[in-house]
């Protein structure tokens, strides 16, 4: 078991954790990266979620789109050449309560100032046939849980898709697909919706989306060459089957982020999305910033992801420099724990009383 002390660690190599990483090794703080090896039940793969794409069209810079693990290489040869430091292990179990924070792991116990938090979210799956990335399915090849993303990509467009979820997020792709194809199917299990009324609305008045009640997907069909070709549906009220033609499925039924490490520990959403303060990227534990997709639920681009990460990484530094940083409450708090407010006029006592801040102001 070796153990390391570091100012700064951070836990993913998305390009959230890899642009705090950039940031915090040209800030001379000798940051440590540490990721999880690749795992295909658990979803993780260091590059992380990009390392499953092809074509990332719009990622700035890169004019004829690149491919999505090129890209990450790049991210990540940055960032070595700044000095990072990478591990490449599980973490078993972190300590928050007191500074600095511990993580353990089979062969590491690492100690840390400062935690970035860049652990991504996991789209969820059906898990049937046909689903899994090429080769073993068509995942990458017509399958997709982003249509933001992939909905552009030449394949879908002028075509017939499939979403298949009941909840905003399918509302929501399955709109934003109709820009490009000819028709979209959204798939639900059930006769109602779970998305919000005006999510619904929207989506129900659309006279390009067609629903398919009552029914569930069993397998994605295709062709190595042509990918996606169509799915085999079955009416769940019926069981009759029927293969509906489609050159991509998008399945939208939500995401998980990767928290189950902090939970009890730092301040969640209810549905596990950790909570940052303001615009920033502080949790409620002062020294511990989350960066990507693991406290976004809204956006979930990669540069929205690597905007975060160099949020993370000037937080942290500016914590690591003795300054105030934001708390969730609306206060600021240093690395010693004095507690001022966030106009920065007074300090806050441990008995709540004030005093101010400014000496020539006494
Ligand atoms: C199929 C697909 C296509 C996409 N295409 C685009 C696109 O074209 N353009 C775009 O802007 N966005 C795209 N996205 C979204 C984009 O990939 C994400 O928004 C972005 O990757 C989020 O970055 P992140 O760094 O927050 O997290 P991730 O990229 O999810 O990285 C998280 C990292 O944390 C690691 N990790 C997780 N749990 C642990 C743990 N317990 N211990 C240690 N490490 C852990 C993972 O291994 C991974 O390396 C796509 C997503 C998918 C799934």
């Amino acid at each position: 078991m070796k153990t390391l002390n570091r100012e700064v660690v951070i836990i993913g190599s998305g390009p959230a954790g890899l642009t705090a990483a950039i940031y915090s090794a040209r800030a001379n703080l000798k940051p440590l990266l540490i990721d999880a090896p690749a795992d295909a039940e658990k979803q993780t793969t260091p590059g992380g979620q990009l390392m499953i794409t092809t074509d990332v069209e719009n990622y700035p810079g890169f004019a004829s789109g690149i491919d999505g693990p090129a890209l990450m290489e790049e991210f990540r040869k940055q960032a070595e050449r700044f000095g990072t430091e990478f591990l490449e292990e599980w973490i078993t179990d972190v300590d928050l309560s007191e500074r600095p924070f511990q993580l353990e792991m089979a062969n590491h116990i690492v100690y840390a100032q400062t935690l970035i938090i860049a652990t991504g979210a996991s789209a969820k799956w059906l898990g049937i046939p046909g689903e899994a990335k090429v080769p073993n399915g068509f995942g990458g090849h017509g399958v997709s849980a982003c249509a933001t993303c992939d909905g552009p990509l030449p394949g879908f467009r002028n075509k017939d898709l499939v979403v298949v979820g009941g909840g905003d997020t399918a509302m929501e792709e399955a709109t934003f697909l109709t820009r490009y194809a000819s028709k979209v199917s959204l798939v639900h299990r059930r006769d109602k919706l779970r998305a919000s009324k005006i999510m619904q609305d929207k989506a129900l008045a659309n006279p390009k989306i067609d629903f398919v009640w009552n029914t569930a997907i069993e397998e994605i069909l295709g062709e190595p060459e042509a990918g996606v070709t169509g799915v085999r549906l079955r009416n769940l009220k019926t069981e009759e089957t029927r293969v509906l033609p489609s050159a991509g499925v998008f399945i939208a039924i939500g995401h998980r982020p990767n928290t189950d490490l902090f939970k009890g520990q730092l301040d969640m959403d209810e549905v596990g999305y950790i909570l940052t303060a303001g615009r920033t990227t502080a949790t409620n534990v002062p020294g511990v910033f989350a960066c990507g997709d693991v406290q976004d639920s809204n956006y979930r681009q990669a540069v929205t992801a690597a905007g975060t990460g160099c949020m993370a990484a000037l937080d942290a530094e500016r914590f690591l420099d003795h300054l105030p940083v934001a708390m969730p409450g609306g206060d600021e708090v240093t690395m010693e724990g004095e507690h001022v407010t966030s106009d920065h006029e007074a300090i806050i006592e441990p008995d709540g009383s004030m005093v101010p801040n400014h000496p020539e102001n006494i």
